[in-house]
């Protein structure tokens, strides 16, 4: 059986049309752009495949509140946690030895050895259509996806990924600073959980963090509309789910 991880982001959709699987397999963080859910379900018609969803109740907060802190780019227990222990449970159980397709485009070939190696030590053999002749970029897979399945606002607005909402806990201040303006709702959510976490502990809990110390997103909102200047190219990646993670399971 092939099996897609089916993430919602272009590449993942891409790779599909180059080689089709028997199932798209979504792991839903309950915390993704509206557009999102839509169009999983529009590609999955598309492709003429099959969507099965996994996920964990309650969602990120469910997981905030289980470790009682905020997951961050160095410990993002969040992708472990809401997407791959579900999916490794579900292929567990439902396609043992599965051949796994994964949305790496061409400009990620450094990261295709490692992930094969962690996919085989649990008995899947990764395949990346996308590495392969004719090569796709990331941007041409966005051009691609939204003709086939609809335009995807975050791209639009210029996140360089498409997965929870924007507010990607690995990415970096500019990422932040522009779901603030687009997103605001979204924003003043994980500042919630920003304050929550630092209240249970008594201490300044953030995501992000400035010249090594941690940086509040309600001290963003505030430096942003004292037009402080802030960095414009720290986006960071968005590497969720991704080579190490499978042996987290
Ligand atoms: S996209 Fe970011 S915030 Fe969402 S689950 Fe993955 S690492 Fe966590």
């Amino acid at each position: 059986m092939i099996v897609a991880m089916y993430s919602g982001g272009a590449a993942s959709h891409v790779a599909c049309m180059r080689l089709k699987p028997d199932v798209l397999l979504f792991a839903d963080t309950g915390e993704e752009h509206l557009t999102l859910y839509e169009s999983i379900e529009i590609g999955s018609k598309k492709l003429g495949v099959p969507l099965v969803k996994v996920g964990v109740k309650g969602g990120m907060d469910e997981v905030i509140n289980y470790h009682r802190s905020l997951p961050t780019s160095m410990i993002s227990f969040c992708s472990i946690d809401l997407k791959v222990k579900p999916c490794f449970a579900w292929l567990k159980e439902n396609a043992p030895n599965a051949q796994i397709i994964i949305g790496y485009t061409w400009d990620e070939l450094a990261r295709v050895k490692k992930t094969k190696e962690k996919y085989a030590e649990k008995g899947y053999e990764a395949l990346f259509p996308l590495t392969e002749r004719p090569y796709v970029s990331h941007q041409e897979a966005v051009q691609i996806y939204s003709d086939e399945v609809g335009v995807q606002p975050l791209y639009e607005r210029g996140f360089p990924h498409n997965n929870c909402g924007g507010a990607c806990v690995k990415a970096g201040i500019s990422q932040w600073k522009r779901l603030l303006e687009v997103d605001s709702e979204r924003f003043e959510k994980w500042k919630e959980r920003e304050s929550r976490i630092s209240a249970l502990h008594g201490k300044t809990c953030t995501i992000l963090k400035r010249y090594g110390k941690p940086y509040p997103l309600a001290k963003l909102e505030e430096d942003v509309k004292s037009n402080i200047e802030l960095p414009f190219s720290e986006w960071g990646g968005c590497s969720c789910f991704t080579e190490g993670e499978p042996n987290n399971e």
